[in-house]
């Protein structure tokens, strides 16, 4: 075998290593300090993108410096960055440039966090980054859990121990009840695993947009009567659509009387609980038995982060654990429950698994727990301080006040007209995207559309607010000016 060149071994020289590594720190430093001057929106349309980037596959390489320059002028141009202070779309993610760092290092290193024997130390830190979680939100000592992809897989996750432990693995009859407001990922998750569309009650909300217990307590006695399997009420912490948290303590006792299990979905708000007062709000989220949480949307990490807990870690491995013969070697031999937990392939769904504790970690050490309070806490502010300019500009119905840094709200059109007012908050979005300067979504709440304003990113300043609301304004009237004169044309 005669030597090849570095390129056949898939790999760089050191210096061109150096040289793109470099570039590609410089690159990312010079964006995160200047964001705020950038657009927050995209500068080309999908279309454009799609033609640029087609293209037939590479046989020979090329040189990074290419592919690098292509990649800033053809794919960062069409992204809309989450991170920017003025997105406050979906759920913004504002990451940290130290999560970023371990995330190369993860990817760097190549860390395979599955087996411990095969990496202890990358086990060990998982382990006490989720025992952090757990004492966060104060589930008991003997709570666990692991990190995956984001609330979906969270989500699932729990969902799948919940059929395991409380159902023994028989769905025959089994029903799942949660309100109209719960993230589509629970219905997708219960139909991966094989329950029937019938077997999710989703009840509708109440006017606070919460699981109201009465309609809920009526639809389990309606369930057993007609002789079902009622086991389990998933509850949301922090809705997507407007942050409202469901009665967690209530669903909690209703859980016991009725030996229920409690899953909470906290993928957004239960990063709350790290602060100290806004966690009232969050009473009883300690009393579930499995809670998915994302670390990557309010506490600052970059896409994938999130975490599933449960409140009793071996629930984990009497769910998903597995033998395999070709693993046998890197198995720990003790039979101490340590080496047990530490075994994250037999924790939840995936063997091969990515380092994901190491960036919440990293940035938890480097920026500590009291600057996460404050930041948390912050987002809770600067909805309020949107509330207020949107009720002082006398423009915008407030539909759902600040809570878990979620403000709705709707256009007040002329003559109080219902159907004007949802048109022009549904087409704003259009609008501001158009405009670049900051950008917001819209979702239906009841017979409304609202406008969103999801206000978790710390770096987001109060001028920030302000120009985006009054930005919002003039947009506003000009549709709603077009709107009407196109009527009148027609
Ligand atoms: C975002 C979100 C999800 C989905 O989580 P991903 O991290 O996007 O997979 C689930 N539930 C709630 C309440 C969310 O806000």
């Amino acid at each position: 075998m005669r030597d090849s060149n570095p390129r056949d071994q898939i790999k760089l020289s050191a210096e061109e290593m150096r040289e793109m590594g470099y570039r590609i720190i410089d690159m990312l430093v010079d964006y995160t300090g200047a964001q705020a001057q950038f657009p927050v929106t995209r500068a080309l349309d999908h279309a454009t993108f799609e033609e640029i980037l087609d293209e037939p596959i590479p046989e020979a390489g090329s040189d990074w410096r290419d592919v690098l320059e292509q990649f800033e002028r053809q794919v960062l141009t069409t992204i809309d960055h989450l991170d920017h202070p003025r997105f406050f779309a979906y759920i913004p993610s504002s990451s940290n440039f130290v999560g970023a760092m371990a995330d190369t290092l993860a990817s760097g290193y190549n860390i395979f966090n599955a087996l411990y024997p095969l990496g202890t130390g990358a086990a060990v830190v998982e382990r006490l980054a989720v025992s952090w979680l757990c004492r966060l939100c104060g589930m008991p000592e003997k709570a666990g859990g692991l990190f995956v992809s984001g609330g979906s897989v969270a989500n699932l996750t729990g969902l799948a121990v919940a059929r395991q432990i409380q159902l023994g693995g028989d769905m025959r009859d089994a029903v799942i009840y949660c309100s109209d407001q719960a993230h589509f990922v629970i219905s997708r998750g219960l139909r991966i695993l094989g329950f029937a569309p019938d077997q999710l009650r989703q009840i509708l909300s109440d006017e606070d947009y919460r699981l109201p217990l009465a309609d809920l307590e009526r639809a389990i006695a309606e369930d057993r009567a007609a002789g079902k399997r009622p086991f389990c009420i998933a509850a949301t912490a922090g809705t997507t659509n407007s942050g409202a948290v469901d009665p967690l303590n209530d669903l909690a006792d209703l859980c016991e009387r009725e030996d229920l299990w409690l899953h909470v979905d906290g993928a957004y708000g239960a990063s709350a609980c790290l602060t100290t007062h806004r966690r009232l709000e969050l009473a009883g989220l300690e009393r579930a038995h499995s809670l998915s949480w994302d670390a990557h949307k309010w506490m600052f990490q970059p896409v994938e982060c999130s975490a599933i807990l449960v409140r009793d870690r071996h629930w984990l491995s009497e769910t998903f654990k597995e033998r395999a013969h070709f693993l046998t070697d890197a198995e720990p031999h003790s039979k101490e429950e340590a080496g047990e937990e530490l075994n994250f392939m037999y924790q939840g769904i995936q063997l091969t698994r990515y380092f994901r504790a190491l960036k919440f970690w990293m940035s938890l050490k480097v920026f500590g727990l009291a600057a996460m309070r404050r930041a948390i806490e912050r987002g809770f502010e600067l909805a309020e301080l949107a509330e207020s300019l949107l009720r002082d500009s006398g423009r915008w119905e407030i539909v759902t006040p600040a809570q878990m840094a979620i403000v709705t709200f709707r256009y007040k059109a002329l003559d109080g007209d219902e159907a004007l007012a949802n048109t022009v908050t549904h087409q704003l979005s259009g609008a501001m995207a158009a405009n670049g300067f900051a950008f917001a979504s819209t979702t239906q709440l009841g017979q409304k559309t609202v406008m969103r304003l999801v206000t978790n990113n710390p770096r987001t300043t109060p001028s920030d607010l302000r120009q985006t609301v009054l930005i919002m304004g003039r947009l506003a009237a000009e549709l709603e000016a077009e709107i009407i004169s196109a009527a009148a044309d027609s």
